[in-house]
């Protein structure tokens, strides 16, 4: 069975080593040796001065919007995974869906624009796939009018924009290292910030607002345990490697795929890519499902990201429309992608998803 992804898991004796330490020291979570190791080696690893490893990548989004005072309506993307919505929701803001760019799914600028109204205090919008949203012209309408730019930068990791981690752009922004991301501690997130008071505040919110007897604000529980500090300490110096073996696959894909019938996002000019995802949109989402079929029948099984278009979720009041996302959202289907994936199994994907192009193609001729 070929799944869209498959965690990647270090070496077993390596990750033994750091829990005989934990066994040693007696000491599984609340701001551990290893979960600060971590944090250092993060925030080296993205060049940015604070990271706070947290429980998962969902929490660090409501920690955010909590973090900057949010409490109106925040313009974000329909094109995500549903947790940048609810994440909203949860916080009882209010989400106002701007469409995407045709180009690349990420949130379109101009679309913002007409949506701003009195009450809108935040933009949160995704790096979807890894790649860079419109960065510089967010910013100029967030300066413009005086909104706060939260990224949801879960698909980020290793990847970078003009040479910075992708991660450091934003008011704040957030990753998930849940166990099908490209880095991974199998449950966990982070949130970063080069500002020391915001970072503070954050240390606080993650451990109920107190440290030791003072307590100083409202806070949640979002730390991370030393068991999975460990298994981001074994997984983290692999990372560049990872992502050497995800490129490779997905050169192979691009390489080998017949694309008459499928299209593929514009990758951003100033993005070094962490190849996260290979995302194809085809020409119609009846050619999606049979495409799926196809694949499903071999016990291969891509996955529908993102669908459905989140302005279109039963728990959305006031309905939105945003055809752009609306319509990737019927047609964009994600094809298996981890390292270890064989060249093979590649060859096998394409070969069987080409077919079903070529017999769409037959019979449109015939039409
Ligand atoms: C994975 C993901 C999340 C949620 O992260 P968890 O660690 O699973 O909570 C949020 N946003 C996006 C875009 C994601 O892909």
């Amino acid at each position: 069975m070929i799944n869209v992804t498959k965690s990647y898991l270090p070496d077993l004796d390596e990750f033994t080593g750091y829990l005989k330490g934990i066994w040693e020291r007696t000491q599984l979570t609340n701001d551990g040796p290893l979960a600060r190791e971590l944090e250092a080696k993060l925030s080296e690893f993205l060049g940015v001065k604070h990271v706070k490893f947290c429980t998962n990548g969902t929490v660090v989004l409501q920690m955010a919007l909590k973090a900057l005072n949010i409490t109106g309506e925040v313009i974000t993307t329909p094109f995500s995974y549903c947790a940048t919505t609810t994440a909203i929701m949860w916080e009882n803001c209010t989400p106002v869906f701007a469409d995407v760019r045709p180009e690349d799914y990420s949130i379109d600028p101009e679309k913002i624009i007409p949506l701003i109204t009195e009450k809108t205090q935040a933009i949160l919008a995704t790096h979807v796939y890894g790649n860079a949203c419109q960065i510089e012209r967010i910013q100029e309408i967030a300066e413009q009018y005086n909104l706060k730019v939260i990224y949801d930068a879960a698909h980020t990791f290793g990847a970078t924009y003009n040479g910075k981690a992708l991660m450091s752009y934003g008011d704040l922004a957030t990753c998930s290292f849940h166990a099908t991301k490209v880095f991974h501690t199998a449950e966990g997130g982070c949130i970063v910030t080069d500002n020391d008071e915001m970072a503070e505040k954050l240390h606080l919110y993650r451990s109920f607002g107190h440290r030791y007897d003072d307590y100083y604000s409202i806070g949640i529980n979002a730390k991370n345990s030393e068991i999975h500090a460990a298994m981001g300490l074994c997984v983290l110096p692999k990372v560049p490697e990872l992502i050497a073996a995800r490129k490779q696959v997905s050169e192979l894909y691009s390489d080998t795929l017949d694309f008459s019938l499928m299209t593929r996002p514009a990758l951003h000019p100033a993005v070094g890519y962490n190849y996260a995802y290979y995302p194809v949109v085809l020409e119609s989402e009846a050619l999606l499902l049979e495409v799926r079929e196809a694949l499903n029948k071999e016990e291969i099984f891509p996955r529908r990201y993102f669908y459905p278009s989140l302005n279109t979720l039963p728990y959305i009041v006031d309905k939105q429309s945003c055809p752009v996302s609306e319509d990737i959202a019927l047609r964009a289907l994600c094809l298996p992608l981890y390292p270890g994936l064989e060249e093979a199994d590649v060859q096998r994907i394409c070969s069987i998803i080409n077919t079903v192009t070529q017999s769409n193609l037959a019979l449109d001729s015939k039409q």
